[in-house]
C-alpha cells in the first residue's frame, strides 16, 4: 500500500464556533499547496488532515517537504495504511519500519484506537506488536521509558496507520483566517522574518517595497523579489508592490534638514504603504522594526513614523535579539539572500547624526518645504504590482 500523510491540527482544535471555518480554510490551503506535486486527495476527519496520493506519479517527497511549511499544523506523520487486522498491522510495520528498527538501540510501540470496534485495546495492540518486533529485531531492545525509536499504530475509522516518530509542523493558524496585512519589505534580514511571523498567525501577507533607482540597483530590487518568493513557501502566493521612491528621497535631500532625513523618509513609506494597504483590503502594516537596533528604531522615532498612519502597525520582532531573528531567517531560508550586499534605499542619503529623540513638532517643521500630498500621489502612480509564487524561477 502507498504512503499517506496524517497531519495533526494545532491551535484550531481549541477554537469554538469558528472551528469549522478554520478547518475548511486549512484543507483548502493544503489542497492548493499539494497541486504542484500531483494528484492528492485531501480530507479531514477526527482533527486530522489526511493527504493521500491518488496515483503513482505523485511526488511524495516534494509534497512531504511542502507540508512542513503549512501553517495550522502541529505535527506531521508519514504513514503507511493497512487493514485493521493484527497480522497485517505487524507485517506492514515490519516492511515499512523494519530498517529503522535495525538501526535503533531500543524501541517501544505506542498505539491509539479511535475505532472502538477493533477487538484489542491500545495496550493489547502495543504489547502484541512489541513482542513480535522484539523477536524479529534481537539487537533492538524494548524500552518503554526512554526508547530510541517509537513505532506508532493508529487504528482509525477508515484503516490502520503505522508510522515512526512524527515531525513538527509549522504551527500557527491557517493562512487567511486572520485577514490581510501589508509588510514593508526591505532587502534586509528583519522584514522577511516579520512577514513570516505575522503570516504564521493566519494572516495573508502582501508586500510593499520602496525602490530608489538609480541610487539602488536593479539587483537590489531582484533581491527583494527573491526574498518575497522565499517567504511564499510559507504564506502562499503574494503580491509585491514596487514603489518608485527616488523623487521623494531627492525632495527630502534638497528641502529638509539632514538629521531628519531617515525619519521623514520612513514617514513617507508608512503613509504610502497605508494607502496601498487600504486599497487592497489590508487591515494592518507589518515592519521589521526592532527596539534600539538603529537610530530610527527608538520609541520616539517610532512615534513620529507611526503618527502618519492609523491602522495598526505589527512589529513582531520588536523585542527580539538579532541572534533570535537570524535563527528564524536561517530556518525559513531567507538569510543567505538577505546578506547579499545590494543596497537598500534606507542607506541612501543617511544622515551623519540622525535624530534619535525626535518630536512630532520637529518633524512637521522639518517637512514644511515639502508638498507631501503631491509627492505621495506621484509615488502612488509608479506602483507596480507583481504576483510572486514559490514555483516561479528564482529572481537572483
Ligand atoms: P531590515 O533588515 O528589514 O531591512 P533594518 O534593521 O535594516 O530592517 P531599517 O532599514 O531601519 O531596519 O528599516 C526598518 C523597517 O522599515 C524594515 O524592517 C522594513 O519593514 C521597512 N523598510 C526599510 N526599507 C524599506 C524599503 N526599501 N521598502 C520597504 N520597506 C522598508
Ligand atoms: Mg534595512
Amino acid at each position: 500500500m502507498k504512503e499517506i500523510f496524517l497531519l495533526k491540527l494545532g491551535e484550531i482544535v481549541l477554537k469554538g464556533a469558528n472551528k469549522r471555518q478554520f478547518e475548511d480554510k486549512l484543507r483548502q490551503n493544503i489542497r492548493r499547496r499539494m497541486k504542484a506535486y500531483g494528484n492528492f486527495d485531501v480530507y479531514l476527519m477526527q482533527s486530522t488532515v489526511y493527504v493521500e496520493p491518488m496515483d503513482d506519479e505523485a511526488d511524495i517527497d516534494g509534497a512531504w517537504d511542502a507540508c512542513h511549511k503549512i501553517f495550522g499544523l502541529v505535527s506531521l506523520c508519514r504513514c503507511r495504511a493497512c487493514e485493521k487486522d493484527i497480522d497485517k498491522i505487524y507485517n506492514t510495520i515490519e516492511e515499512y519500519l523494519g530498517d529503522d528498527l535495525d538501526c535503533a538501540a531500543s524501541f517501544k510501540v505506542e498505539s491509539k484506537r479511535s475505532d472502538k470496534r477493533f477487538p484489542m485495546t491500545s495496550i493489547e495492540i502495543s504489547r502484541e506488536i512489541g513482542g513480535r518486533l522484539a523477536e524479529a529485531h534481537p539487537n533492538c531492545t524494548v524500552d518503554v521509558r526512554k526508547p530510541a525509536y517509537t513505532v506508532f499504530v493508529e487504528v482509525r475509522d477508515l484503516a490502520t496507520y503505522v508510522h515512526g516518530p512524527a515531525e513538527p509542523g509549522a504551527g500557527g493558524l491557517p493562512t487567511g483566517v486572520g485577514g490581510r496585512a501589508m509588510c514593508l519589505l526591505s532587502g534586509g534580514i528583519d522584514s522577511p522574518v516579520a512577514a513570516y511571523m505575522i503570516a504564521k498567525r493566519g494572516v495573508e501577507v502582501e508586500c510593499v517595497h520602496f525602490f530608489s533607482y538609480p541610487y539602488t540597483s536593479q539587483l537590489a530590487r531582484d533581491k527583494v523579489m527573491e526574498l518575497a518568493r522565499l517567504v511564499t513557501a510559507y504564506c502562499g502566493r503574494m503580491t509585491v508592490n514596487i514603489v518608485g521612491f527616488t523623487q521623494i528621497q531627492e525632495a527630502i535631500r534638497d528641502n529638509c534638514p539632514e538629521e531628519f532625513f531617515t525619519l521623514i523618509m520612513r514617514r513617507f513609506m508608512m503613509e504610502i504603504s497605508q494607502r496601498i494597504a487600504l486599497g487592497d483590503g489590508c487591515g494592518a502594516l507589518i515592519t521589521g522594526e526592532n527596539l534600539g537596533q538603529v537610530a530610527s528604531q527608538t520609541m520616539q522615532a517610532m512615534q513620529v513614523t507611526g503618527a502618519v498612519v492609523d491602522i495598526p502597525i505589527f512589529m513582531p520582532l520588536i523585542g527580539m535579539d538579532k541572534e533570535e531573528i537570524v535563527t528564524i531567517a536561517r530556518k525559513i531560508g531567507t538569510m543567505e539572500t538577505s546578506v547579499l550586499p545590494y543596497e537598500d534605499c534606507c542607506t541612501v542619503f543617511t544622515p551623519k547624526h540622525p535624530k534619535t529623540k525626535p518630536t512630532i513638532g520637529q518633524l512637521i517643521n522639518a517637512e514644511k518645504n515639502l508638498d507631501r500630498e503631491a509627492l505621495i500621489q506621484q509615488a502612488l502612480e509608479t506602483v507596480e504590482k507583481i504576483t510572486v509564487k514559490y514555483d516561479d524561477e528564482p529572481f537572483i
